[in-house]
C-alpha cells in the first residue's frame, strides 16, 4: 500500500477511519492510545509510546509484550500472574 491515495471523510464529530493496513503496518491496535500533533499544517497520529496501556498515565518507560506500560503496572502485571 501507497502513503498516499487513501481519502476518507470526516465525519461531523471529526472522527475519522485510520485505514486497516496503515493501523497494521504502523502496528496500532484497537484500543492502543495514540497521539495527535500538528506539524507544518498537518496532522501527524502516532503510536503514544509513552502512555501506559493498562493505566493511562504518560509515564510508560518500559515494555510488556511489545506495550507500552509504567513501571508500576509492568510490577503489578508480573505478581498477578
Ligand atoms: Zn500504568
Amino acid at each position: 500500500m501507497k502513503n498516499e491515495g487513501v481519502v476518507r471523510a470526516i465525519d461531523n464529530l471529526g472522527r475519522v477511519v485510520i485505514p486497516k493496513e496503515m493501523r497494521k503496518r504502523c502496528r496500532i491496535e484497537v484500543g492502543d492510545p495514540v497521539e495527535f500533533r500538528t506539524e507544518g499544517g498537518q496532522i501527524i497520529i502516532s503510536r503514544a509510546a509513552h502512555i501506559c496501556v493498562f493505566c493511562g498515565n504518560d509515564k510508560a518507560t518500559e515494555r510488556l509484550l511489545g506495550q507500552p506500560v509504567c513501571s508500576a503496572c509492568k510490577i503489578k502485571a508480573r505478581t498477578e500472574v
